[in-house]
């Protein structure tokens, strides 16, 4: 190899965790909350800035502080913070950026949990937030104000599969002074970096791809240093803490990060492109295909399209439940980016917390179904779709027969 050549990503994921004094081959889980100190003043500092390892647990760990390096060097990062959950990542940055009076603007459609924090508990802090078309640059530009502190970004979103121009939005941004923070959750670092493009701060529902086995829930926050240790500041008081041991198993999630993404790139693909020529779908998200209308901004901007496909079925949310109730392999569940493929009525996942309006808003038709694609056979999800597709049809014709019976009869 020449001296020279600087590690690719398949290399970082599986190298970046090890430490060469520590000869583990696989990291040690530090399963402990406090940390002992050797005096007076090694204890006072033990829990402060920088982002200390062996602290008191909410204050740091270092298998956490292993997790956060790992993610850190794979976005580009200079730091980052993990948390318990996506949305404790979300939330988090949240409260240490903004203050009452402070002014946001996200796109309109996008992960339910993003959108309900910031139309519904944002507000009671003071902070609120302009909702704009997430594909149009120029609408970012234009709910810009005098106290526009921040530009939350979903790409591509949840569950539409609608991109942003991260480096146009970027620049609008930059040159007012306004922070940019990405949930890079479907597209993983692998298909998209949105740092290299200019974007200030990345987060991820770790819980999804990067751990990548439905067993983890985390998030994690990465960006410059300085403001990092600002959401830190936040975070030890919030709580929103990662257990080591999900940090641990998120750790070992990573290491196959780019063989699992592009197995699932591929599989997407070819599922999106049967579901495209299906006469029960009428339309298909997907940004790998030619007909999204954002498809050269993907080729633009990511490497792969992601793991996430949705469509709409003829027949609304009737056809929809019985397609995903006739499935054999796909299981229907709320999570994505795991080893098998799963599936849900977004309209049905986001009810209990959304009302019909910010649902009508979020763009979410109730015909619409999200696949995430496992690491499955590529010929078996695709027969179990047809034939689910099928089976949902049959029953629709036979209802609708049964309807015009009874129509029939009553009028006789
Ligand atoms: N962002 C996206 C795009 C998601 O899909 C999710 C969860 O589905 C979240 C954030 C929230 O992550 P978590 O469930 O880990 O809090």
């Amino acid at each position: 190899m020449d001296a020279e050549h600087a590690p690719t990503l398949e290399s970082l994921l599986l190298y970046a965790d090890a430490d060469p004094d520590e000869r583990a081959i696989a990291p040690p889980l530090y399963q402990t909350v406090p940390f002992a100190a050797a005096s007076a003043d090694e204890f006072a500092a033990m829990n402060d800035r920088p982002l200390p390892e062996r602290a008191y647990r909410r204050n740091g760990n270092p298998t956490q502080r292993r997790l956060e390096k790992v993610v850190a060097r794979l976005e580009g990062a200079e730091a980052a913070v993990a948390t318990a959950s996506g949305m404790g990542a979300m939330t988090t940055a949240i409260l240490a950026l903004l203050e009452s009076g402070d002014h946001v603007v996200a796109q309109r459609s996008g992960y339910g949990g993003t959108l309900t924090l910031l139309q519904k508990l944002a507000p009671r802090f003071g902070v609120t937030t302009t909702f704009v078309d997430q594909t149009d640059v120029a609408a970012f530009e234009g709910a810009l104000t005098p106290r526009t502190r921040l530009i939350v970004l979903e790409t591509p979103s949840n569950p539409l599969l609608q991109l942003t121009d991260l480096a146009a939005v970027a620049a609008v941004a930059r040159a007012r002074g306004i922070l940019t923070l990405v949930d890079n959750t479907i597209a993983t670092p692998v298909d998209q970096r949105p740092l290299a493009l200019g974007v200030d701060l990345v987060m991820h529902s770790v819980t999804k791809a990067l751990s990548g086995h439905s067993d983890v829930l985390a998030g994690i926050v990465a960006g410059r240093r300085e403001i990092v240790e600002r959401i830190w500041d936040t975070h030890v008081v919030v709580g929103a803490v990662i257990s080591p041991f999900d940090a641990w198993l998120a750790l070992r999630g990573i290491r196959t990060l780019a063989m699992r993404v592009e197995w699932q790139d591929r599989l997407a693909l070819s599922v999106a492109r049967f579901l495209e020529g299906h006469a029960a779908i009428t339309r298909v998200n997907y940004p790998g295909l030619e007909s999204h209308p954002q498809h050269d901004l993907a080729r633009r901007q990511m490497r792969g399209h992601g793991s996430v496909v949705s469509f709409e079925l003829d027949g609304g949310f009737a056809a929809a439940d019985a397609f995903v109730g006739s499935l054999r392999l796909a299981q229907r569940s709320s999570s994505l980016g795991g080893t098998r493929s799963l599936v849900v009525q977004p309209a049905a996942m986001w009810a209990h917390y959304m009302d019909d309006e910010h649902l009508d808003d979020a763009g979410v038709p109730p015909g619409l179904v999200r696949l995430s694609v496992g690491l499955d056979n590529e010929t078996d999800l695709i027969s179990d779709l047809d034939r689910a597709l099928g089976a949902a049809d049959a029953g629709r014709r036979a209802a609708a027969r049964v309807g015009q019976a009874l129509r029939g009869s009553r009028g006789a």
